[in-house]
């Protein structure tokens, strides 16, 4: 490296590296699809229904366009409309409360945990009495797993239960993950789970799917999903719906990627423990609460009291790339300004916006480069 040249910056996210580790497989169904001309629910998006429903043990997989939509098809079968008030969590990414506007409805904003960054139960327990005290109905509850990791489901199940809140689990982050030993996506009245690239399961463009547990839900999220169609009679529409369809070549793509799924949440395993070992007495590190095995979509650290920008600043010069996940709680954004926020506020989620950042994460992390990512992160956070 000549004199005075910046180190090569490493991804944040390597999807070269997994889609070589796949070997031709992956291209080689990409082709089928293109060949077979089956573009539009071809026999891949059934196959993959079905990979999805054996996987996660949840009986019924509807596969769709993006998390967004898996959010949205679930509220929608719902019936959610305005005057509906459902509690989304203040520090998530903006889709799980988009969705309730999307419908009319009020999303009411619910603190988080500080150990977990998940819902904070008792910061839930408020905002239902907010929004009845605002005359909303409230109807339904998305806890998000967040960074990977389930949310608190032994607290928020039991009180979704006895206040006659539906419970939709935004998964978007989390495939894969399980508490007390059963998979999120099975967890609740309904989940919804994205495939972004960058999601721990993952494909070439934008993809989704919802899971749910009875079939008359199925059916209604089957008619959902292309524009409200009589299941029997497609010139016949039934309600109003969208066009939510997965694409084939996706389809295979998520095929090909579920076969090495749980050999890289193995490698995250492992990739997150030394991690831990070798930056927890420099930073908060994150905890996986007893009885959760997180998925590991984002390796968050906080360090209260330190300067963030500086640290960030120093690991950009040193090649290491960081996001923050997330800058500004939703109550702050502009478009939700106006949302109700659960009684006693969101200050954990105000604070973690100031404190957390990401470092790069993925299961192709290779040890020498987890090492230059954990020695730059060590001198920046000794420096700032
Ligand atoms: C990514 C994400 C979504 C939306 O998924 P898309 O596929 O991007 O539409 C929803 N909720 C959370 C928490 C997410 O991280």
């Amino acid at each position: 490296m000549p004199e005075g040249s910046p180190p090569a910056p490493i991804p944040f996210i390597d999807l070269d590296a997994q889609r070589r580790a796949l070997g031709p497989a992956l291209e080689e169904a990409v082709l089928r699809v293109v060949r077979s001309g089956r573009y539009i629910l071809g026999p891949e998006v059934a196959e993959l229904e079905a990979a999805l429903a054996r996987y996660t043990g949840a009986p019924y997989v509807v596969s769709c366009a993006n998390g967004t939509d898996a959010l949205a098809l679930a509220l929608m079968a719902w019936e959610i409309k305005p005057g509906d008030a459902v509690l989304v969590p203040a520090f998530t990414f903006a889709a799980t409360a988009e969705v309730v506007a999307w419908l009319g409805a009020t999303p009411v904003f619910v603190d988080v945990r500080e150990d977990t960054f998940t819902m904070d139960p008792e910061s839930l327990a408020r905002g239902i009495a907010t929004a009845r005290r605002l005359g909303l109905v409230p109807r339904a509850v998305i806890p998000v797993d967040l960074f990977g990791q389930a949310a608190d489901y032994a607290a928020i199940l039991p009180l979704a239960a006895a206040e006659g809140l539906k419970v939709l689990v935004d998964c978007a982050q989390a495939f894969g993950a399980t508490w007390q030993g059963r998979q999120v996506a099975a967890t609740g009245d309904m989940a919804a789970t994205s495939f972004f690239p960058a999601k721990p399961l993952g494909c070439y463009g934008d993809g989704g799917a919802v899971f749910c547990h009875d079939r008359e839900t199925l059916e209604t999220l089957l008619s959902l999903r292309v524009h409200g169609q009589h299941l029997e009679d497609k010139y016949e529409n039934v309600r109003i719906g969208m066009n939510g369809r997965l694409d084939t070549i996706q389809a295979a793509v998520l095929l090909a990627k579920l076969a090495v799924f749980d050999a890289e949440c193995a490698a995250r395993d492992r990739i997150a423990a030394r991690y831990a070992a070798a930056l927890a007495d420099v930073a908060i590190v994150p905890r996986v609460a007893p009885g959760n095995r997180s998925v590991w979509a984002q390796y968050t650290l906080r360090v209260p009291g330190r300067d963030r920008e500086a640290i960030l600043t120093r690991l950009r010069a040193e090649g290491i790339p960081t996001a923050i996940y997330y800058p500004k709680p939703l109550n702050r954004q502009r478009a939700y300004a106006h949302c109700p926020v659960a009684e006693g506020g969101v200050p954990v989620s105000e604070r973690l916006s100031g404190e957390v950042f990401s470092i790069p994460f993925h299961p192709y992390l290779d040890e020498a480069t987890q090492d230059r990512i954990v020695a730059a992160v060590r001198a920046a956070i000794a420096a700032a």
